[in-house]
């Protein structure tokens, strides 16, 4: 199995090689195509196995692949329960679309609400958040989440053990319906599940 099989465009195959990365891990082989295809995917994936990587390259190369508006709205957020969590997705979605043009923020709790808001303003195609922060922004009409056209809940096991269902689901409120969701978790308690129902539409569901 090779990256450019899996149906990834040629910026991001150059990132890929930038990277080091010669065959995509389990996960990536499994998750991407559908993933491409347009599918919800439910994905069981611990740290380590190259999740991060398996949902950014399809994501990257879907919001690639359709034309831009003049005015950006937030075309793909991606939830993360913790702030390192978030640094580090979004140090990757830096790296996978160096060679795309599609503008990417960051936005934690704990440090000052300004550079963040004032990036996030000119127009960004993905956003990494932690929930926190995330609606405290959208309450404040700072950003909009009304665009949104991809979802991605990465460690949703975290995520419910830091007590975020209530967030994510006031986040979920304020996206459009339609939309393509991806969720990742390491582990597969009656709750997550529960959430994953919540969330996914007829998902394709893969292991590491
Ligand atoms: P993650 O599970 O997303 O935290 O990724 C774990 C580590 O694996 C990171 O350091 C990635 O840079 C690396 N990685 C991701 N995909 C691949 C791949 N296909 N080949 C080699 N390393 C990879």
């Amino acid at each position: 199995m090779s990256f450019k099989l899996l149906g990834l465009s040629e910026p991001l195959l150059k990132a890929i090689s930038k990277k080091g990365y010669e065959t995509p891990s389990p996960i990536q082989a499994k998750a991407i195509p559908p993933i491409l295809d347009g599918y919800d995917v439910l994905a069981s994936a611990q740290t380590g196995t190259g999740k991060t990587a398996g949902f950014t390259l399809p994501l990257l190369h879907i919001l690639s692949e359709t034309p831009k508006e003049k005015y950006r709205p937030i075309r793909a957020l991606v939830l993360t329960p913790t702030r390192e969590l978030a640094a580090q997705v979004y140090a990757n979605v830096k790296e996978y679309g160096e060679f795309l043009e599609l503008r990417s923020a960051v936005i934690f709790g704990g440090v000052n609400r300004k550079p963040q808001v004032a990036n996030i303003r000119q127009g960004v195609d993905v956003l990494v958040a932690t929930p926190g922060r995330l609606l405290d922004l959208i309450n404040q009409n700072l950003i909009s989440i009304k665009r949104v056209e991809i979802f991605v809940l990465d460690e949703a096991d975290r995520m419910l053990d830091m007590g975020f269902l209530r967030d994510i689901e006031r986040v979920m409120k304020m996206m459009p319906e339609k939309r393509q969701n991806l969720m990742f978790s390491a582990t597969f308690s009656g709750d997550i599940r529960k959430l994953a129902n919540g969330i996914l539409n007829n998902p394709v569901k893969v292991e590491a």
